[in-house]
């Protein structure tokens, strides 16, 4: 059964038509899919739709079988600037969605010593666990990056929703963490949509990779991949 479901969804910002059009899928609980196309075919859109930061004009959402009403809970995000806030140290970053996001926020207090395991554990497997103590300015954008992801990852979300998470990155870090996140997934098996333009990143990383067209935004292909990936 679909963990996210889509039927026929459409959304229109204004009378200009249609921003996604007639989007129908269904995404598996452990699933990494990626969406590609090119800037303005909706890539974005999608991803507001599926958290819940967008009702659809048409069709209807389920995140597990529920519809999706208001912004949903169960889901950590990344995005292409890491927005880290500035004047916190990098576990302290990390440790923010527990601080906020039921029901940990509820225990942090209490529980802030294992909490602070659970992000010493994160920032170990990609490769920061020597830069806890230090603030954003001091990170390079990939060490960013890294912590942002653990960011999304510490209150153990069951989706993953990743916007362009790499795209200020340059080609090498890029592909380092491509294979850091793979390796993420495949130890801990959440779901992972990632929006991407670039073709070779949604091929390294998703099972299934859907194609989508500009004006309006609509699934053009989908694709499922198996491919042999190498280990950071
Ligand atoms: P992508 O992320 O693939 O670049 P978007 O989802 O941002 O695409 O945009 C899809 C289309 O919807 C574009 O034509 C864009 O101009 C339009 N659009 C996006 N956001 C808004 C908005 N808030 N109001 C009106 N039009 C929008
Ligand atoms: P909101 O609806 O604004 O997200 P909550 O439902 O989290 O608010 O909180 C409602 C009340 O219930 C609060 O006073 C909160 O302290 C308490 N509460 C909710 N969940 C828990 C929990 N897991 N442990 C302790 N108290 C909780």
């Amino acid at each position: 059964s679909a963990f996210v479901a889509f039927d026929h969804v459409s959304l229109a910002y204004d009378d200009s038509g249609n921003a996604i059009e007639d989007i129908d899928l269904d995404i598996h609980e452990g699933e990494f899919v990626a969406f590609v196309g090119p800037s303005g075919c909706g890539k974005s859109t999608f991803m507001k739709l599926c958290t819940g930061l967008h009702a659809p004009t048409a069709g209807s959402i389920k995140v597990d079988g529920v519809a999706v009403t208001e912004p949903l809970k169960i889901s950590g995000m990344a995005f292409q600037n890491a927005n880290l806030l500035p004047w916190r140290t990098t576990l302290d970053n990390v440790l923010l969605p527990l601080e906020i996001v039921k029901p940990y926020r509820h225990q942090f207090r209490k529980r802030r010593k294992e909490f602070e395991g659970w992000a010493r554990d994160l920032l170990k497997t990609v490769g920061l666990a020597d830069y806890e103590d230090q603030y954003p300015w001091q990170l390079s954008g990939g060490m960013q990056q890294r912590a942002s992801i653990c960011r999304a990852l510490i209150h153990q979300p069951r989706l993953l929703m990743l916007d362009e998470p790499f795209g200020a990155l340059d080609a090498f870090t890029r592909e380092e963490l491509w294979c850091v996140l793979r390796d993420l997934w495949e130890a801990q098996r959440f779901t992972v949509v990632l929006v991407t333009h670039d073709l070779r990143e949604a091929a390294f990383l998703a099972d299934t990779v859907y194609v989508m067209s500009s004006r309006p935004g609509r699934v053009v292909e989908r694709r499922e991949i198996d491919l042999p990936r190498p280990r950071a």
